[in-house]
């Protein structure tokens, strides 16, 4: 069956960089389709845990730094316009080892970008948190400004907003193209065909599947658990304002306070095994829970043996070194890849929209640490 409409852009992928590329393609008056092989913010995308922490530290990668803040001014007027609270401002708490070389490194950036921070020393973070315990750490920087994307809905509410500006959702499959030259439909796994000037593939982790020859090498999927502890009853610390969101940077661990009772969350950053997606197990693995229930004790001995209420399991869709992917197929001139948010993506999804929407347009050549050229098949994380 052919569909008989024909789109400017048809975008594939409703995770949060679909979506907002949809989303600003819209406001600029095109006319686009945005398809998902389920509903936005399911269970195995990326895009689907129940919340992602939005920081503008990043050491000293400006570009991130200026996307932050672009972005979380974009979420923020989002949730305005509906009424909907799904940024807590809980404030960032990054926490650095004896070496504070990052550290310094980020305050500078940040000055440099006019972001409001306070550097803490060890007597200061034990002041303010005397409900963690600060072995090992130097030093911290709290970013007041930062705090917690409520990210499965705050997905959801970009998509209807998307739709109420003429975006086209459609539940659907997409074949990914064998061709080369210039591509002039594609195909849904129903037997649809899907017509538009452009095509962006926003599929994430199946970025590697989809593209086998070019990207199967190039994105990483890793398996990466989270956890989340019930504080003990009637005890405040662990929620907001009294606890932020944290990154213990040495240890290679993070986690987002207790925000609508839903337990502190509890995650390791560290890339865990290659994973296939679609067929990844979603249940905790019981030595990666033993190991998270010894690190709380140690870190905050008032949740030790505290109830684990949930876990989820989800992939980090990694580059090579953590930059974002946002390029042009290498054979397909009118087909964008838009992926690799290697863990960091979620907070930057309205200016990494908004980047794409505008190199559409201008058809320009991308900046080059989002270029195909610049990703390499093996993993040197240098973007935290
Ligand atoms: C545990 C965890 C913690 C994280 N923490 C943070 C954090 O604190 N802060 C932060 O900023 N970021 C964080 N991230 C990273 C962030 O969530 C991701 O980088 C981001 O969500 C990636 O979005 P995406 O749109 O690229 O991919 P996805 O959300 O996976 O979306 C891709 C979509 O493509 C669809 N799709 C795939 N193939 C097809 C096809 N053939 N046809 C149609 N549709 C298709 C999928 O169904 C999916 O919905 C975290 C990630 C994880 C897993």
């Amino acid at each position: 069956m052919a569909l008989q409409k024909s789109y400017d852009v048809a975008v594939i992928g409703a995770g949060v960089f679909g979506a907002w590329t949809a989303s600003h393609l819209a406001r600029r008056g095109h006319r686009i389709l945005l398809l998902d092989s389920y509903s936005p913010g399911h269970s195995r995308a990326s895009s689907g845990g129940e919340s992602r922490i939005h920081r503008m530290a990043y050491g000293a990668d400006e570009i991130y730094t200026h996307w932050s803040l672009r972005s979380l001014h974009q979420w923020r007027e989002l949730f305005a316009g509906k009424n909907l609270p799904l940024f807590r401002q809980t404030g960032v708490l990054w926490l650095a080892g004896e070496d504070t070389t990052q550290l310094l490194r980020t305050q500078e950036t940040l000055r440099r970008c006019s972001v409001n921070f306070l550097h803490l020393d060890r007597p200061a973070l034990e002041r303010l948190y005397p409900h963690f315990v600060f072995d090992n750490v130097g030093a911290g920087l709290l970013e007041p400004a930062g705090g917690v994307l409520l990210a499965r809905r705050a997905l959801v509410a970009t998509v209807q907003d998307a739709i109420a500006r003429g975006v086209e959702f459609r539940h659907a499959a997409v074949v990914a193209p064998r061709s080369s030259g210039r591509l002039s439909s594609l195909s849904t796994l129903a037997g649809e065909k899907i017509s538009a000037d452009a095509y962006v593939f926003a599929c994430g982790p199946w970025l590697g599947k989809l593209f086998p020859g070019i990207l199967g090498p190039r994105i990483f999927p890793t398996r990466q658990e989270v956890f989340f502890f019930a504080p003990p009853p009637g005890d405040s610390r662990f929620a907001p304002p009294a606890s932020p969101a944290w990154l213990f940077q040495d240890d290679q661990v993070y986690g987002i306070p207790d925000i609508e009772s839903r337990g502190f969350k509890v995650a390791l950053d560290w890339h865990g095994e290659l994973i296939d997606p679609d067929t990844q197990s979603r249940t905790v693995t019981p030595a990666v829970a033993d190991w998270v229930r010894s690190y709380i004790a140690r870190r905050f001995p008032a949740l030790a043996g505290a109830p684990l209420t949930e876990t989820r399991v989800c992939q980090y869709e990694n580059t090579s070194n953590g930059d974002f992917l946002i390029d042009r197929h290498p054979e397909i001139d009118n087909l964008w890849f838009a992926g690799g948010g290697s863990g960091h993506g979620f907070k930057h999804g309205p200016a990494f929209g908004e980047y794409l929407a505008a190199q559409l347009e201008s058809n320009s050549n991308p900046e080059p640490r989002f270029s195909l050229s610049t990703k390499q098949i093996h993993q040197r994380r240098s973007i935290f």
